[in-house]
């Protein structure tokens, strides 16, 4: 079987590589390098708190699949098991908190609740007007600058062609299959997978499937580099004025994002830029998190585009009106921890037919109602 996967963020590289290791042909086709959409500005967290529960089976087999990337990858790709560590700062914090910790439970997710004593000890510096906290051990954060390219590599490793900087003309079904046109020439396959992202919507409205969809840019950052101290990934239960997460890399800096509405973003040339005049902002309602951000200056800021569907869930499964497509897009700010996941699943699916993961609520068909 052929297959042909558009778009190379994380999503189309991981599908590319799990198809390849399945023995399907491969082409993916991305219009600009792969990687170099959403997934580069992510910010790298592989957080599974505060996700929507039916979506936790696909978080988990994809925190697998990160432990295992350096291995099957053969690049370490700086995936950390650090622990996520989620500040409460309120009675709607700790209310969230605690109904979160209870239902996430049954789902297989076990997280630590942590009084203030315990967070000064383990975390000195962090969140010292916080009421108490959520701890994730086995969560952590990866490198979102690595992850794709390593896939694209891994998947070309094991045969798949790799198609990048090409235009994209025309995408249809066939008597045989799927055909896309390129400046590159045109490629044809049995199965087309959209992984186009934030451009997701536009590929499935050819095959008369509406989406509703927006596409904006979070607004991240990053300081001059700090000593090493603050080792897991830092957010804040919401609904008491907090706002915000960041986390300390190894060489020192600190990443941080949230605390400001998103940007919108014209889908193209889908550029997504950050806005200076929110900086002082964004860091005034970080500083709760951690105060020595006060004395320290930022080098870098950036943005990158990303869809936000309506209900705020991806678009998962096989299409409902064409048979041989399949989509994955409309990822937002989950869909890094998501990404080899969704890879292995997709592939699966498409390889077998099916897959155990619950795809349901996830369907392209769910909006249907409200459009027609
Ligand atoms: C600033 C920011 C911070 C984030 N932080 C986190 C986080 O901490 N944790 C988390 O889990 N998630 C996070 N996310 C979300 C996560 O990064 C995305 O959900 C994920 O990377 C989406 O991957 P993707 O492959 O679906 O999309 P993309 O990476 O955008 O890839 C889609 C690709 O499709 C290509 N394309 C589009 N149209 C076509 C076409 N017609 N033909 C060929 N190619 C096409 C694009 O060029 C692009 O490269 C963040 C996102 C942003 C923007």
């Amino acid at each position: 079987m052929k297959v042909i996967v558009l778009g190379g963020g994380l999503m189309g590289t991981a599908s590319a590589y799990f198809l390849a290791r399945r023995g399907l042909k491969v082409t993916l086709v991305e219009r600009n390098r792969v990687g170099s959409g959403a997934t580069v500005a992510s910010f790298g967290n592989i957080r599974r708190s505060g996700r929507y529960l039916p979506q936790l089976p696909l978080a988990h087999r994809s925190l697998s699949l990160w432990r295992k990337a350096e291995a099957i990858l053969g690049q370490d790709v700086e995936f950390r098991v650090t622990g996520h560590l989620r500040l409460v700062f309120g009675q709607r914090g700790l209310a969230s908190m605690r109904s979160f910790i209870e239902a996430a439970g049954p789902w297989g997710l076990a997280l630590d609740e942590l009084d203030m004593r315990d967070v000064r000890a383990r975390f000195p510096g962090v969140g010292p007007d916080a009421i108490g906290a959520s701890f994730s051990p086995e969560d952590g954060s990866g490198n979102p600058r690595l992850i794709t390219p390593a896939f694209a590599a891994a998947a070309a490793r094991l045969g798949a062609e790799i198609v990048e900087q090409v235009e994209v003309g025309a995408v249809s079904k066939t008597a045989f299959g799927f055909e896309v046109k390129s400046s590159k020439g045109s490629f044809s396959a049995d199965v087309l997978l959209n992984t186009a992202g934030a451009w997701g919507a536009q590929i499935a409205a050819r095959f008369g499937e509406a989406v509703p969809i927006e596409a904006s840019g979070p607004q991240m950052g990053v300081t001059e580099p700090l000593p090493y101290r603050i080792l897991p990934v830092v957010g804040a239960w919401g609904g008491d004025g907090i706002e915000g997460y960041f986390r300390q890399v190894e060489r020192g800096n600190i990443v941080f994002g949230g605390g400001v509405v998103r940007t919108e973003v014209a889908l193209e040339p889908g550029h997504a830029k950050a806005d200076p005049a929110r900086l002082s902002l964004q860091l005034r309602k970080l500083l709760p998190l951690l105060p020595a951000l006060a004395k320290v200056s930022v080098i870098r800021t950036w943005s990158g585009c990303e869809g936000y569907v309506a209900d705020g869930l991806p678009i998962m499964g096989p299409s409902a009106t064409t048979p041989g497509l399949f989509h994955a897009f409309g990822f937002s700010g989950h869909g890094f921890q998501l990404g080899p996941g969704v890879g292995d699943m997709m592939a699966e699916l498409i390889a077998t037919g099916q897959t155990e993961v619950p795809l349901h609520d996830f369907r392209i068909d769910r909006f249907t109602e409200t459009f027609s």
